[in-house]
């Protein structure tokens, strides 16, 4: 299925590893310019060159804070006028929230909900003056079923969600769009350190802390950074400006409700 987007340009933020890096390799498979970001050089040129060697697009990388202005002002440097924009950044740890001060809500805030907003703000008139944008935002399945030690995380997605909400009906008639994608359990890192920290808790190894959670899968396994990013490149098509201010939950299942 050809999405009809290639020429076009991406900028995807935190995409070194994990979700972000899935969703710059499936929209450079569809022949889209990308944008990475992540505060780590190494790493990030490592996937940069993974994927210029699996296609033929041309790949830049920007070293940076996307939760900070700097950081902001740096990846739109190098993509003023992206087309398609992926906002993420790494998620708030776990926690009690009486022990959650101030600066730890701001911290979260700044990751998970005010960072998109800002990234929003600078390329969206933008793609409504060009008559094609695509906005993706990585939140979590815990917009829809809030986990509980992860309180920050529940908090600071839920009111990215709510403002998206209200933006994308504004934008809409100017074949712009703007969806959130819910991911559930994927095999990355970030999954992975949740593991280390709940073996920590509990006594029990980290392989028995992934059996367990394996077990709560619908699916009895994790998701791939590279389905999640081929839902994104799907979000991302030039057939998909039908689908608009839409969460869409990425867990094989296990959220047990009907809708
Ligand atoms: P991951 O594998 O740990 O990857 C995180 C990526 O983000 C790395 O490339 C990291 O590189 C980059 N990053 C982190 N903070 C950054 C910052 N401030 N500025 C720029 N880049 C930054 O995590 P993931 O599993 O892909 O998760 C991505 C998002 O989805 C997170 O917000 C996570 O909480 C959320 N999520 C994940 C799951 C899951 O099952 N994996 C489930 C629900 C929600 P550097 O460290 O070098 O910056």
């Amino acid at each position: 299925m050809d999405l009809g987007i290639a020429g076009r340009k991406a900028i995807i933020c935190a995409s070194s590893k994990g979700l972000g890096k899935g969703c710059a390799m499936a929209l450079a498979q569809e022949g889209v310019e990308v944008v990475l970001n992540a505060r780590s050089k190494a790493e990030l040129e490592a996937t940069a060159a993974e994927i210029k060697a699996a296609t033929s697009v041309n790949v830049t990388t920007v070293i940076a804070d996307v939760t900070t202005s700097e950081g902001r002002e740096a990846i739109l440097r190098a993509c003023p006028n992206p087309d398609i924009l992926v906002n993420n950044a790494g998620g708030p740890p776990m926690g009690d929230f009486r022990d959650w001060q101030r600066a730890d809500w701001m911290q979260a805030l700044d990751a998970n909900m005010l960072a998109p907003i800002e990234l929003i703000k600078a390329t969206i008139d933008g793609m409504t003056s060009r008559r094609f944008g695509r906005i993706v935002n990585i939140t979590s399945s815990a917009v829809k079923a809030p986990i509980p030690s992860l309180g920050l995380s529940n908090g600071a997605r839920s009111g990215l969600t709510g403002f998206v909400a209200g933006l994308a009906r504004q934008v809409a008639r100017h074949n712009v769009t703007i969806n959130n994608l819910l991911p559930g359990s994927f095999d990355t890192d970030r999954l992975k350190s949740g593991a280390v920290t709940t073996a920590g808790a509990t006594g029990k190894t980290v392989d028995q802390v992934y059996d367990e959670w394996r077990e709560g899968e619908a699916s009895g396994r994790f998701g791939t950074p590279a389905e999640f990013g081929a839902a994104c490149a799907f979000l991302c098509a030039a057939t998909s400006g039908y689908i608009n201010g839409q969460n869409l939950l990425l867990d094989g299942g296990t959220y047990p409700g009907t809708f």
